[in-house]
């Protein structure tokens, strides 16, 4: 826990104490950034938090959106309003209905568009994907997207479409069959596709790896959003110049080809079915 956090949570009362506790409990991951968005919310009322008006909340979330990102609006956001659904889940009362807060949600849109997207390095890459080892749900956030190019809308629709007989999803555009690893991920791990989760909830995903990350010296400060894995898969790939179509600029996709017919000689990367078509024709 943060030092400086600790005197502020020794000021609020009791009963705020043991909520902000248990809650924080009953998360596996983001704690720290739970712990100071309640922390901060439950200083703008004084007394207990299950006596707060929507009035003084309405303010409140007003002033978070103008002065964070949507990203980072939208998770505290999040935050604040599953915080009241618990304490209603656990048999107390709140003056206002919580889903209220939704309103202020900002849409999906604004969440991919509001800044412009930075690709990983292949580094960063490559260490992002080791440290989401045994991570599973985010492992499979991250590899649907990255390595499939999935939306935000595909990773919503995902619990809904996965064929396992035949390891593909079946989204409502196109259809997506998925490799080994992560067949085997699902299969070691069912709970991954058991829930239908929400595309802000997958892309508060990114959020938390981005933040395992900067724990992990991965990624400085910079934080990382889907926008940003569409943005490192396309820098990623190649274009084939015989099909025109993109692949991943790793070895298993590509090979090299020299026409016989070339005066220059000169040796290309071709994708891998252009090539082998072009030497069964040679
Ligand atoms: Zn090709």
């Amino acid at each position: 826990m943060s030092k400086d956090l600790e005197p502020r949570i020794r000021s609020l009362s009791l009963q705020n104490q043991i909520l902000l506790r248990d809650y924080v409990e009953t998360k596996n991951s983001g704690q720290n950034n739970i712990r100071s968005d309640l922390v901060n919310l439950m200083e703008i009322h004084s007394g207990d938090i299950t006596g707060i008006d929507y009035e003084t909340i309405d303010t409140y979330v007003k002033l978070l959106r103008s002065d964070n990102s949507a990203t980072t609006f939208n998770r505290r956001l999040g935050t604040i309003r599953n915080f009241f659904s618990y304490i209603l889940s656990r048999g107390g009362t709140l003056n206002f209905d919580p889903e209220r807060l939704r309103i202020f949600g900002i849409l999906g849109k604004d969440i991919v568009n509001n800044r412009s997207a930075t690709p990983l390095k292949l580094s960063e890459l490559s260490r992002i994907r080791q440290m989401l080892q045994g991570d599973d749900l985010r492992h499979f956030t991250f590899e649907l997207a990255f390595q499939y190019g999935c939306t935000l809308e595909e990773l919503e629709e995902s619990s809904r479409v996965y064929d396992r007989e035949n390891r593909t999803f079946r989204f409502s555009k196109r259809n997506v069959q998925i490799d080994d690893s992560l067949y085997s991920l699902i299969e070691g791990n069912p709970q991954i596709l058991l829930k239908q989760r929400r595309r802000s909830t997958f892309s508060d995903y990114f959020n938390l790896i981005a933040e395992k990350a900067r724990d992990f010296g991965i990624l400085g400060n910079r934080n990382l959003s889907w926008q940003d894995i569409k943005e490192t898969r396309e820098q990623f790939s190649l274009r084939c110049g015989e099909c025109g179509d993109l692949f991943d600029n790793h070895t298993r996709d590509w090979m090299l080809i020299q026409y016989s017919f070339d005066p220059t000689g000169t040796k290309w990367f071709i994708c891998k079915s252009c090539g082998e078509r072009a030497l069964s024709h040679a």
